[in-house]
């Protein structure tokens, strides 16, 4: 029977991966830990890897599994901004991804996020638990007739603007490859910075996006403008982000990713002192909202990611081709 080991694995992960896979599919060993260049060692005897969006896919990871005889990454996730597809290509190493597991999961956490923060829910949940009643700071904001920057129209990009489009905000949209036709309003990428109420991440992380809002990128914002960034961590200059928040530029964040996440997200990390300020002090303001990288994480993603993964896996172990292949040249185009 093939063998797969499955990085970073969680509970969510093993329910919906064992029921498609019991009795009949491909041995899968799960292992909590992260795949890195020291663990990779760890499916020596496996011909397939399984991971996730903070695995290390690096240049030396890579070479080590394909020296050690795995042929194939499979991903279970849309991103591989984690991955050097050049290195996995000289190493003869196939990767594969899920390109679209329900982006409408990723797109209602953005609008959740959005939402939570132009109502202060997160902070009437806590007061009202302390049976605190009172009002005092909770004013909010309507977002109809607010303009709603979208950064990247694909799959994700696409629903969250039609969903914040159904509540009567204007969507102005920016994209390097974009779908004219879809009825959507493109404006170049400095005009939506400087108009937009909301600016909403919906683009891939690539050397040209990183620190897309950069500092000056800030600079040129509405005063209070809102971000929300479902994308990757490293798409926002975060301490740029912090100063803005300290100085009420950025009225409020809705964060689902973190540049150095890492090192904290997806584990418990409550007992333990964290070193990163920047987190530190983004995580202590009240209109700074951060989930753990949990966009993905509905029941129907979490099915489709897991047919998909085993789908992909089953084409490679089958010596058939799959879309869902991912060659280096796409590192560069996307
Ligand atoms: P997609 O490939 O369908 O769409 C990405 C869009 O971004 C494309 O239209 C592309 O043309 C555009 N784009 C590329 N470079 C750009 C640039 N420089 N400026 C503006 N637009 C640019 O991807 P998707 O399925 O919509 O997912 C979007 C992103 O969401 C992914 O790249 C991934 O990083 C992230 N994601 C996060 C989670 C989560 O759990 N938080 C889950 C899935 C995906």
């Amino acid at each position: 029977m093939e063998k797969i080991a499955f990085y970073d694995a969680k509970s969510y992960d093993r329910t919906y991966f064992d029921r498609l896979t019991a009795g009949t599919g491909p041995e899968i060993r799960y292992l909590e830990t992260r795949l890195t260049p020291e663990t990779a060692i760890l499916s020596r005897d496996c011909r397939a890897v399984c991971a996730f969006v903070n695995d290390d896919l690096g240049a030396e990871t890579v070479k080590r599994l394909a020296e050690q005889g795995v042929g194939a990454v499979a991903l279970r996730c849309a991103g591989y901004n984690n991955v050097d597809l050049a290195a996995a290509g000289e190493a003869g190493l196939r990767v594969y991804r899920v390109p679209a597991y329900s982006p409408v999961s990723v797109a209602e956490h953005a609008l959740a996020l959005l939402l939570t923060l132009t109502r202060k829910t997160h902070r009437a949940f806590t007061r009202t638990r302390e049976r605190n009643f009172s009002l005092e700071g909770l004013v909010g904001t309507n977002l109809e007739n607010k303009l709603v920057g979208v950064i990247g129209t694909g799959k994700v990009g696409t629903r969250f603007a039609g969903m914040v489009r159904g509540l009567g905000a204007h969507v102005a949209a920016y994209d390097t490859n974009p779908t004219w036709g879809a009825g959507i309003e493109y404006v170049r990428l400095d005009e939506l910075i400087r108009r937009a109420d909301v600016i909403s991440l919906h683009c891939p992380l690539t050397p040209s996006t990183y620190h897309l809002l950069s500092r000056a990128a800030f600079h040129r914002m509405r005063d209070g403008v809102i971000i929300i960034n479902t994308s990757r961590g490293a798409l926002i200059d975060s301490e740029a982000l912090l100063d803005n928040v300290k100085s009420g530029k950025v009225g409020a964040a809705g964060l689902d990713v973190y540049e150095e996440e890492a090192d904290v997200f997806y584990e418990d990390v409550s007992s333990k002192v964290m070193r990163d300020d920047t987190l530190n002090l983004l995580l202590s303001q009240p209109n700074v909202l951060v989930t753990s990288h949990q966009a993905f994480l509905t029941e129907e993603a979490l099915r489709a990611i897991a047919e998909t993964t085993l789908e992909n896996l089953r084409a490679f172990f089958a010596g058939e081709s799959s879309d869902n292949e991912l060659r280096a040249r796409e590192a560069e185009t996307v």
